[in-house]
């Protein structure tokens, strides 16, 4: 099999309410937040952003709970052989040659332009949400805060995306459309932590393929059946 193209797919991600992808324990500082948000370690930056993996991630398991695709144990797909094991990937070391490298290379989803401005002249504060779980007995509220990105902040995406002269050409089962599939499911459900409880709606817009700009109710079109 020859690599025949790598297309480049950007856009943005606008946050349509608070969004929450969790920084882990070790980034932690004593006295802070309980549940604060990943942001970039780059000195100086400090800017919350979306790591490819997160997005990576949640693209594959909505595609895989869509189509019943994951291992008994509720893993990701490691059969080696289908359409997600070629889009996202797969650790199974019987990936067979023909199945070929994985074909999405989802990037960190950084700050677009003007909000990285905002952010660095403090314009962007990021929102603390405290959630309650009640005591059934006593009644008593038990708050605790949960850091988000606010709505409106919009992030730059990129994904790289490999066709092969030997991927199927019928446009029904097309790798990329598993990737738009994808895409549009997380619209309909969630980003980062607390999707059940109203955070992480987010919505993909300024769709590019190669630069050419795509209508706005382009995954709207993507059938989901
Ligand atoms: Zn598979």
């Amino acid at each position: 099999m020859k690599l025949s193209v790598i297309k480049n797919i950007h856009g943005t991600i606008e946050v349509m309410t608070g969004l929450h992808i969790g920084a882990s324990k070790e980034t932690i500082e004593i006295g802070g937040l309980d549940n604060p948000i990943i942001k970039d370690p780059l000195p100086g930056s400090n800017a919350p952003y979306i790591p490819g993996s997160s997005l990576k991630g949640k693209l594959r398991s909505l595609y895989e709970m869509k189509e019943g695709r994951y291992t008994s144990k509720g893993n990701p797909c490691d059969c080696a052989k289908c359409e997600v094991c070629a889009v996202f990937g797969t650790s199974s070391s019987k990936r067979p040659p023909e199945l070929g490298p994985t074909r999405i290379v989802v990037r960190d989803a950084h700050l677009s332009e003007k909000w990285k401005e905002r952010f660095q002249k403090g314009e962007l504060p990021l929102e603390i949400k405290y959630e309650n779980s009640i005591n059934r007995i006593t009644g008593i509220a038990n708050p605790r805060p949960l850091e988000r990105v606010p709505a409106g902040v919009e992030f730059d995406f990129f994904i790289s995306f490999r066709v092969f002269d030997t991927d199927p050409k019928d446009a029904e089962n097309d790798y990329m459309n598993v990737l738009f599939k994808s895409m549009r499911l997380l619209q309909l459900d969630a980003l980062g932590g607390g999707g059940s409880r109203g955070c992480g709606q987010i919505r993909f817009t300024n769709i590019q393929i190669d630069g050419e700009q795509k209508g706005a109710d382009f995954l709207e079109s993507i059938k989901l059946n």
